[in-house]
């Protein structure tokens, strides 16, 4: 059996090695874009901002494509399926043949449209370790830096290069508030002020409209010096390959539970697939490394024959900056009107509890120290109850003294 997968990070790494547990005698072979052996994506910020050495941050061992047997073609695009001859073109000329093939693609930068980008010296997105390379390097005592976007890595960059600037860090954001998808206002606030103490400026409801060399003209008239610009706001499943062989599309990869596409013997997993949000039911895309490496274990049973489901379980989600922990599930900042919106805040902690018909709808909490890991739990028990009583609501509000 000849196994395909394009795309060498969470979703492909996982599927291959529960191949290669499934069958010793298969071929297994990755295509990665990228020049590196998998590493871990979330810390690519820290490695930038040199709290994690290059050495922790590759997720597999060096031998790990030998000791599994994994062909790996490194630094090589995939450009084209043929879906009915069953085979993939490569960017060095060869073709691939495959039994199954594994779209493990991922997702890439959003750049919106801003008038003269091009003039810029040193401007980046922020999703591979090649572009945290060339942050790094490009960075000193004196960069004035701006960032377009406060989502997850907008806010990790920024925090990251106030490790290496004495300047203060803008960040530009068109929401009124900072992670515009996780947080409500009252959370934002009590975040924007903390970044703010460590040097982080913020503007929002505001955006880029013109790039003149290093100057960001912003909407509101304010011009920003930044030796480096960096885009942040968002990405978009990365599916130009699937669409050379017709796979059905919805924003990302439509996939079935078993991570088949609508073509035979292909299947995708990880943030190129399009989910189902379990709260609202829309088609939604979940850009989590855990998630990515599930779907990719699951669509590696099914490629292997081994019939098998994949059910996304509600996870808590605990991200930090600067010591403040953002701690959410579920549909964190839900405004439902048919939904009773539980609060409660104490100086820089605060809880928000949404539930609908007894059911939990989404928990939000702004915590840091040792609270916030009490909260994670907390929010974990939570997610595992079957309905909320009073007892559960007490506890998910407290905030402590
Ligand atoms: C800065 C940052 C911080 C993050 N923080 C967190 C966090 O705290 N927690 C969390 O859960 N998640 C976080 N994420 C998200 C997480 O990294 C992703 O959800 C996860 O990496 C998705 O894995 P994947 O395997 O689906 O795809 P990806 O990791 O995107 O990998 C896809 C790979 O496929 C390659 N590829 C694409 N097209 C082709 C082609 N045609 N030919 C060959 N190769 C191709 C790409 O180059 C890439 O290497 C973060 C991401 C970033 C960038």
């Amino acid at each position: 059996m000849q196994y395909v997968i394009i795309g060498n990070s969470a979703a492909g790494v996982s599927a291959a090695e529960v191949l290669r547990k499934a069958d010793a005698e298969c071929d297994i072979t990755i295509v990665s874009e990228e020049e590196y052996r998998v590493y871990n994506r979330p810390l690519i910020a820290r490695y930038m901002g040199g709290e994690i050495a290059e050495e922790k941050l590759w997720y597999r061992p060096d031998r790990f494509y030998e000791d599994k047997r994994i062909h790996l073609y490194k630094d090589t695009q995939a450009v084209r399926i043929d879906p009915k001859e069953k085979y993939i073109f490569l960017s060095n000329d060869d073709r691939l043949p495959y039994d199954r093939l594994l779209l493990a693609t991922g997702a890439q930068p959003f750049v919106p449209p801003m008038e003269g980008l091009e003039s810029h010296p040193n401007f980046h997105t922020f999703l591979e370790l090649k572009d945290a390379k060339l942050v790094k390097e490009s960075v000193s005592e004196e960069t004035e830096a701006a960032i377009l976007g406060a989502g997850l890595i907008g806010l990790e960059v920024a925090e990251e290069l106030r490790h290496y600037t004495k300047q203060a860090v803008h960040v530009v954001e068109l929401a009124p508030r900072l992670l515009p998808t996780i947080c409500n206002t009252a959370a934002s606030e009590i975040l924007k002020q903390a970044m703010e103490a460590e040097g982080v400026v913020f503007h929002l409801e505001n955006t880029v409209t013109r790039v003149e060399g290093s100057r960001l003209h912003l909407k509101d008239g304010t011009v920003l010096p930044s030796k480096v610009f960096i885009a942040a706001v968002g990405i978009r499943a990365n599916v130009k390959l699937a669409q050379t062989a017709e796979i059905e599309i919805n924003r990302g990869i439509v996939v079935n539970s078993r991570m088949e596409t609508s073509a035979s013997d292909i299947y995708a997993a990880g943030d190129v697939i399009t989910t189902v949000d379990p709260v609202t039911g829309k088609p939604a895309a979940i850009s989590l490394w855990s998630a990515a490496y599930a779907q990719g274990q699951c669509a590696g049973k099914n490629m292997a024959g081994q019939s098998t489901d994949y059910s996304p379980v509600p996870m808590v989600n605990d991200i930090a900056f600067f010591g403040v922990h953002v701690i959410s599930a579920l549909a964190s900042n839900i405004e439902d009107p048919e939904a009773r919106i539980y609060e409660q805040r104490w100086d820089d902690e605060y809880r928000r509890v949404a539930v609908k018909e007894g059911r939990l709808l989404g928990l939000l909490a702004i915590s840091s120290g040792e609270k916030a890991s009490g909260v994670t739990k907390k929010f974990r028990k939570a997610l595992s109850e079957k309905s909320i009583s009073q007892e559960l609501l007490d506890d998910l509000l407290a905030v402590g003294e």
